[in-house]
């Protein structure tokens, strides 16, 4: 937002990437080479050779999760293709379901989006350290923006990798409030853990590396605010939000295919049903690609939606 972006230890690497992928943060210090976070499935190869070409012939050892949304884990089924003795390490509120794969319970099936199947072999605990090129790195439980989430702290950088609990500019959809549970109090707890912590230097899932780790808090519980005060507004949002991603990744479409998979994918039937409904279901969706178009998210060529 303002200035270079502050330096990071040397053993760090990060793939800064675009919305549909969340970035990458490499490890190739002392110790094992370490990824925390994969992207999305479809840029999953762009990922394998940018890990490849930083590594220059040394294996991956191990894969992190901050979260399991499809942009932050869709990259673990080729990298594990690639690194087979690789070591897929996830927060421990998911393992059971990615032992047994449920696409449903995390989250793929209804938001319409895509992850190939992988392997876990342990958990990040919270309250617990794992070593990181050569350093202790805290894992902290990090609710709100996703239930299960974890964010890594290194006291003696000062360095945060928070995932989408804090961007620069705000933080992820919460979640767990669409589907009900309340979680605003969550990401406010959340972001009073991270002020406590005192950041200097943030790795955020989305957007570049930040400094003025005051500034952003400010922001985000601004935000925050806004959103408590009115969660139809959290709710809109969030329906845009998640359109915008599938658009990221069709790149274009045709309208009324737009509008039909709204209507044919669960999570949207929910937020329809739960805050939307005084307008018909395929009203709401024809007017959510409207919105989007009238936001700048989108433009129409003729018939077409068209990523903008
Ligand atoms: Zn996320």
């Amino acid at each position: 937002m303002n200035g270079a972006p502050p330096a990071l230890p040397p053993e760090i690497t990060v793939f800064e990437r675009g919305w549909l992928s969340a970035n990458n943060i490499l490890f190739a210090g002392p110790g094992p080479a370490t990824l925390i976070d994969s992207g999305y499935h479809t840029h999953a190869a762009q990922t394998v050779a940018l890990v490849e070409s930083a590594l220059g012939g040394a294996p991956l050892a191990r894969l992190l999760n901050t979260h399991l949304h499809s942009d932050h884990c869709g990259g673990n089924a080729l990298l594990q293709q690639r690194w087979p003795d690789v070591q897929t390490l996830i927060p421990p509120g998911q393992f059971a379901q990615v032992r047994d794969w449920d696409p449903v319970a995390l989250s793929y099936v209804p938001t319409g989006q895509q992850c190939p199947p992988f392997r876990a072999d342990g958990t990040l605990e919270p309250g617990q350290e794992v070593e990181l090129g050569g350093r202790r790195w805290q894992i902290h439980a990090a609710p709100g923006h996703d239930r299960h989430a974890v964010l890594l702290f290194e006291p003696g950088t000062r360095v945060l990798i928070s995932g989408d609990a804090l961007w620069e500019n705000g933080f992820g959809v919460v979640f767990p409030e669409l589907e009900g549970e309340g979680a605003f109090a969550e990401v406010g707890a959340t972001l009073d853990v991270i002020e406590r912590l005192a950041p200097l230097v943030v790795i955020p899932g989305h957007g570049g590396v930040f400094g003025d780790v005051p500034a952003a808090l400010a922001r985000a519980r601004k935000r925050l605010e806004g959103f408590v005060a009115s969660p139809l507004k959290h709710a809109r949002y969030a329906a845009k939000v998640l359109l915008k991603y599938k658009l990221l990744e069709w790149q274009r479409i045709a309208v009324p295919d737009a509008v039909a998979w709204l209507r044919a994918t669960p999570y949207f039937s929910a937020l329809h049903a739960r805050y939307f409904s005084e307008l018909p279901e395929p009203q709401w969706a024809q007017a959510l690609v409207e919105e989007l178009v009238a936001g700048g998210a989108a433009r129409r060529e003729g018939d077409l939606l068209v990523n903008a």
